[in-house]
């Protein structure tokens, strides 16, 4: 088979950034592929594959009721629909044009209203949501977040995400507490998390992941929470839902891809930390960069080697760096969230020892003027 690159003249890439949907976020077990052209050889009653599968991964998951979608995007989209509608079904297919009579503020944490790729508001909109900023960018308190609840409030929403504010901001269980204090739902998207209950068990009505990213399915995503919400969620798919439909292939991909999730042994952050070290000493030798060991600052069981470039002594920035690493014929793409500062960090989930030493030999190239 000639290789997809060379059909299509692309640029292979090494991916030492993580699950990012711009390099195609993972590379699913042999499994799920095959769970996912099951899925398109065959016919189903559709509504009864949504309902059997979901109900499936709820057991698997020990929560009431669960969805699959298209995306975490879409997933908090309908969320925030289904908050506002319910049931709604003139308002269903109206959403867009009709005068909402309740409520349809979406309240969020300042520190929260991020960009992820697109932004979070952006989908709020698209449910009909108005966004609702509690706090400041730098703090958000459960009294600060429970100040910017009123009559108008249709949802606290939260994001649990590396990508949101860290520090000074309450917990997803102060959040649910604020929640039920004032009899409004909460929906967390923890797109990107690894815990596929610890949010639920902490009080949420609705949390969203994304397929691709830790659980590694196919493009999709998952919605899991109270009953009742999900069961709104899912009537979403008569209206704005049709427009993120997930077909059958990506609901039997995914649910195949948490069935194994659950039972596999993960690579641990440990795992992870053993195999960069090599790599880590092996920059170490080099001069114009220093290399360490990091933890993920989410606080996920994710080691990362960061490479800090010593511009001044080099000529060789970390910005410059990263570009440069992009060309040549084979694409390597870093963690850059903090290029600015002088650092890449080496992302080892999608890398073989292999990769990692062509990720050395090329920094090391770089760094020594010889073509890269
Ligand atoms: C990746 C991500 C999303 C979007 O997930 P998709 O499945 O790509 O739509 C939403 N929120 C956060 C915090 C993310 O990291």
């Amino acid at each position: 088979m000639s290789s997809i690159y060379e059909r299509y003249q692309l640029r292979p890439v090494i991916n030492a950034s993580g699950r990012m949907t711009m390099l195609g976020v993972s590379t699913p077990a042999p499994e799920v592929t095959a769970a996912v052209a099951q899925g398109l050889g065959q016919y189903f009653e559709m509504k009864d594959l949504v309902d059997k599968t979901g109900d499936y991964i709820a057991r698997l998951l020990e929560v009431e009721a669960a969805t699959v979608v298209s995306c975490a995007s879409a997933g908090i989209a309908q969320s925030v629909a289904a908050v506002i509608v319910r049931d709604d079904p003139r308002l269903l297919v109206n959403l867009h044009a009709q005068a909402v009579n309740g409520p349809r503020e979406i309240v969020l944490p300042k520190g929260h209203n991020v960009n992820f790729g697109a932004p979070v508001g952006t989908m709020v909109a698209l449910g009909g949501g108005r966004v609702v900023e509690a706090g400041w960018g730098n703090e958000c308190s459960a009294a600060q977040l429970e100040a910017a609840v009123g009559p108008d409030t249709a949802a606290i929403l939260y994001i649990k995400s590396h990508h949101a504010l860290q520090k000074s901001v309450l917990s997803v269980a102060e959040a649910a507490e604020v929640a039920r204090r004032r009899h409004v739902p909460l929906i967390v998207d923890a797109a990107a998390e690894e815990d596929l209950r610890a949010y639920y068990l902490q009080g949420a009505d609705l949390v969203i992941y994304s397929g691709a990213k830790a659980i590694e399915g196919p493009t999709s995503g998952l919605v899991l929470g109270r009953r009742q919400y999900v069961e709104w969620v899912k009537l979403q798919s008569q209206g704005i839902g049709r427009a993120m439909k997930v077909g059958k292939e990506g609901i039997l991909g995914l649910t195949c891809a948490i069935e194994r999730y659950l039972k596999q042994d993960k690579e641990s952050g440990a795992a992870m930390a053993e195999r960069l070290q090599p790599f880590i000493a092996g920059l170490n030798q080099l001069a114009g960069v220093s290399a360490r060991l990091v933890w993920d600052a989410a606080g996920r069981d994710i080691a990362r080697a960061e490479i800090a470039f010593d511009a001044a002594a080099s000529g060789l920035s970390a910005a410059a760096a990263a570009t440069a690493l992009k060309q040549g014929d084979i694409a390597i793409y870093f963690r850059e969230y903090r290029a600015n500062e002088g650092k890449l960090e080496v992302d080892a989930r999608s890398v073989d020892a292999a990769q990692l030493e062509q990720i050395s030999a090329r920094i090391r190239r770089l760094l020594t003027g010889e073509q890269a």
